[in-house]
């Protein structure tokens, strides 16, 4: 049974279409990669799951139930965290005050020591940020900034991850660094569907991948299966 799954999802921005009929699944424990040149429609899937855009048809469901009509914070409630594409961190906050925001489902229960718990968690996986949480955000560098809205997206405690280009704009150093935490957080137990296009570098760390090509899926496969693909390069991804 598929964990998440979409079936013919159309998202329209006015007259554009965002995402023109996409069908896709992940199961529980997957990863699983979505690559595909600027425009493709990447984000777009992220988003319709985390609840920031509506279907204009068809729908996505996870664990069993309906979610395409449900608001942001509900999707946060059933354990799916976004973390989206240029990190935004609020910059004026501290490292900790950033964290906390993360945690507001759980703030609004009153759970104040399962989210202390978290806290300190997370600390032990993310030692710079325990460091720095006194620090303004905006004054952390690139890298320590996407590990925080990684981090910040962990307060929620999700089962289901979804990342938007974490790679973005980081020198290739730090680019391992993230993956290496992408990798141990799945390994973990968390779900993990990530959009990236850092296609290659991508494809050797997911178990599955979809190749979105305007707006539609155009190849699918196991990351081994997709980097064996001659056409993967040159038709859909734009590289020679
Ligand atoms: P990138 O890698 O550049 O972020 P992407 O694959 O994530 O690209 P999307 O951002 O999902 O692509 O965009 C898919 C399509 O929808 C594109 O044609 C884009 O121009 C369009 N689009 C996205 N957001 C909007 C918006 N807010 N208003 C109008 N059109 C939009």
């Amino acid at each position: 049974m598929n964990w998440l799954s979409f079936e013919d999802v159309h998202v329209h921005y006015g007259e554009v279409a965002g995402l023109a009929g996409v069908s896709l699944e992940v199961e529980r424990g997957e990863m699983v990669g979505i690559i595909g040149r600027n425009g493709a429609g990447k984000t777009t899937t992220l988003k319709a799951i985390a609840g920031i855009h509506q279907p204009s048809h068809g729908r996505i469901m996870f664990d069993n139930k309906r979610c395409d009509n449900c608001p942001p914070h509900e999707i946060v409630k059933r354990g799916i965290a976004y973390v989206p594409e240029g990190r935004r961190i609020f910059s004026a906050l501290t490292v900790l005050e950033n964290l906390k925001l993360g945690a507001y489902i759980h703030y609004r229960k009153r759970r104040k020591e399962f989210v202390a718990a978290n806290l300190e968690n997370l600390f032990e996986q993310f030692s710079i940020l325990k460091d720095k949480r006194h620090q303004l955000a905006g004054t952390l560098s690139g890298g320590e900034q996407q590990l925080l809205a990684i981090a910040r997206a962990l307060m929620s405690v999700p089962t289901f991850l979804l990342l938007d280009e974490p790679s973005m704009g980081l020198a290739p150093k730090m680019v391992s660094q993230v993956f290496e935490v992408i990798r141990k957080l799945h390994s973990g137990g968390v779900t993990v569907l990530i959009v990236e296009q850092k296609a290659f570098l991508t494809l050797r760390m997911v178990d599955r991948a979809y190749v979105l090509v305007n707006g539609k899926i155009k190849l699918f496969g196991t990351g081994e299966e997709l980097l064996e693909k001659k056409e993967l390069k040159h038709a859909y991804l734009g590289r020679r």
